[in-house]
Formats: C-alpha cells, structure tokens, sequence
C-alpha cells in the first residue's frame, strides 16, 4: 500500500518514519493539510493519513475517490472533522487511533485544573518581571471539591483517576455508565446535576449534534457561581459567547482551554510575525484567569509513537482484510 501523509510535522515525523518501516509501507510526506486543492498531491496512493487539521468534508471526499482512496486513516480519536456519511456515500473507509493516551490529555486537563488553581501562569509572569511578591498568587486547594466530568470514556475515566487521587468527590456523566468510574466512586448524575452541584467541570466527551454547544447560557446559569470549566474534548462542545460572558461576570471564575471552536485558523501554526486575527480569542487571551493551550494535550512522546503504530496497524488490517477501528 502507498500512504499519503498529510499535514505531516517536523516533530512526528521520525515516529512515522519507524512505524512506517516496521510495518513495511511506502510513504509520501505532505506538509501541506489536505484541502480540494491538495487532493492531487496524493495520486498514486491506495490511503491517505490525515490529522485534525485536513479537511474532510464531501467535496474533498468525492475527489480522492475520484482518485482511487479507498481508506483515510485518521491521527487522530477524534473524527468530528469527518463528514461520514460523504466517506459512505463515496465507498471511502476511515479508521481513527482511539487510544493512543487517553493519561495524556487527562494529565494536561489536570495541569490546566492546578495551573489555574494556583495561579501558575500569572506567578511565572510575575517572575519574569523579577516580582516574587505573593500578590496575585493567592490559590484554592483541589482536596475536597467536587469535579463533574462530562463523558466518562478512556479520557474522562483516566481524568477520574487523577482526581481522585487529589481527594476530590467525583461525579460523572455520559449515556453509558464506565464500570472502571463507578469503582473509584464516581456518581453518575444528569448534567443538570452536574452543572449545579460540581466546583470543577471537565469536558470529554465527543463532539456530536447533541454535545454541540452544550454549555451555552442556560447550562451556565444552572452552575455554581465561581466555577472553573475545563474543556480538552473539541470547541464546539462550548458556546464561547456565554463562556466569555460568564467569565466577565464572575460566574466563571477560571477556564482552562485546550481546544477552541475557532481553533483551525490559529492553532497548529506560528503567528509571531503577523499575530492573531480573532477578537473572541484576543479578548480570552488577555483574561487572567484563562489558561490556554493550542491543542497540545495529546502532544507527548508516547502518544506519538502509539499514534504512528496504530496508523500503521490499521492500514495493514485495511489490507489484509481485517479491519480495526473502523469509525465508518
Ligand atoms: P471516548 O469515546 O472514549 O469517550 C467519549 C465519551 O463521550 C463516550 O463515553 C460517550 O458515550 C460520551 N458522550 C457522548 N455524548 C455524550 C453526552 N451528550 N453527554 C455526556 N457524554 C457523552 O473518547 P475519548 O478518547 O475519551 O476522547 C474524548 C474526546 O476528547 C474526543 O472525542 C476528542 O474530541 C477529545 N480529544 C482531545 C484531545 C486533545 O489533544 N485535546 C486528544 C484526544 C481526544
């Protein structure tokens, strides 16, 4: 089988070019995201390998069946970016990685909880400037809060962990119970009740029609006043309108972002010469008590090489004819 890479980093590179290897496959590196007009840099190939940069709507779909794709075998868990139906419709198969590490974004939803907890981020800019004053830094302590986490698969229940090591009370929710939660005591409630009773909310579930824009107004209104929010799932789950406002009014008090509904014009790149060209984002950017990240949660050494492997383990599985995670 001959691979087209899009989107390929500099920094994963050296992991796909040793699972390449180990699994024996041709490989063409695109540096380029895939769009309809990068779709001709694949000919040639049997699959194409995408990230959550490439678009992958139906035009795009049509035109790498047109040029004989029959897999699209994603980087990543996440496939919110594919248009399914257009892969069906286009006899195109996609496979994800879905657990290449799931303690990887867990970890950093953590770091982003105790980051804002304790006022990391001003503390270092305090530093910075030679101000070892503890104005500014005053923090609260995690032991004993309640913290809902909103999607309780291989993410939230890894996060579930964690937190649970720090002494706090858990509750969950999701449409199917996660045994490994309920054993670490985990209460599973609405999201009503979630939002109401939880002092920490996390976000890790899909992004899907009925988890798009889950927190918007009302389901702000229902929260405590001064909770802190932390989404590492997809943007999209929140209405970022209503996440500033709330923010603005104290009702929010902390946010930690990994991830932006915006974010496909931002992250992933260096703006250091032109800068940034979002006035929602700006205005986050220059709040104290937002934390954000660009995406990166995923973005450690072991989850690189478990991606790489599992792409590569899915293409052979395409081949051979014994299919693993196939999302459609
Ligand atoms: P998963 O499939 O194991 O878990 C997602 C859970 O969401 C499932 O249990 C599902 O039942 C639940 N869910 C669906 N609809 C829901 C709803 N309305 N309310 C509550 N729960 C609902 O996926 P995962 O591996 O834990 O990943 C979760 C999400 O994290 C991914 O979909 C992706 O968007 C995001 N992610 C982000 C990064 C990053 O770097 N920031 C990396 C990987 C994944």
């Amino acid at each position: 089988m001959k691979v087209a890479i899009y989107s390929t980093a500099e920094y994963e590179k050296p992991f796909l070019e040793r699972a390449s290897a180990d699994f024996a496959q041709q490989v063409v590196y695109i540096s380029e995201p895939l769009t309809e007009a990068s779709v001709p840099l694949s000919k040639s190939c049997d699959v194409i390998c995408c990230f959550i940069r490439d678009t992958l709507n139906a035009p795009v779909l049509e035109l790498l069946s047109q040029q004989g794709i029959k897999l699209v075998a994603l980087r990543s868990a996440g496939y919110d970016h594919v248009d399914l139906d257009a892969a069906k419709k286009f006899d195109i198969t996609v496979v994800n990685a879905p657990t290449y590490s799931p303690s990887a974004v867990a970890e950093h939803a953590a770091l982003l909880i105790l980051a804002l907890a304790r006022k990391f981020v001003i503390a270092q800019h305090q530093i910075e400037k030679n101000n070892f004053s503890l104005d500014n830094l005053l923090g609260i302590g995690l032991k004993g809060l309640t913290v809902g986490i909103i999607g309780t698969g291989n993410i939230g229940a890894a996060l579930a962990h964690i937190m649970n090591g720090f002494g706090c009370k858990l509750l969950g929710c999701d449409l199917v119970k996660n045994p490994e939660c309920e054993k670490l005591g985990l209460k599973y409630v609405t999201h009503d009740e979630i939002f109401s009773q939880s002092d920490i909310i996390s976000l890790h579930c899909v992004l899907n029609d009925s988890t798009c824009g889950l927190i918007n107004k009302h389901a702000i209104e229902k929260m405590k006043d001064g909770v802190m929010l932390i989404n590492t799932s997809r943007g999209a789950v929140v209405d970022t309108v209503a996440v500033k406002e709330a923010l603005e009014s104290g009702k929010i008090r902390y946010f930690g972002m990994d991830v932006y509904e915006n974010e496909k014009a931002i992250f992933f790149k260096d703006h250091s010469k032109e800068g940034i060209h979002d006035e929602m984002f700006e205005q986050l950017r220059k709040m104290p008590n937002v934390v954000i990240t660009g995406h990166q949660a995923f973005f450690t050494e072991e989850a690189l090489t478990n991606i790489a492997n599992t792409t590569f383990e899915n293409i052979q599985k395409f081949a051979s004819g014994n299919m693993q995670n196939q999302v459609s």
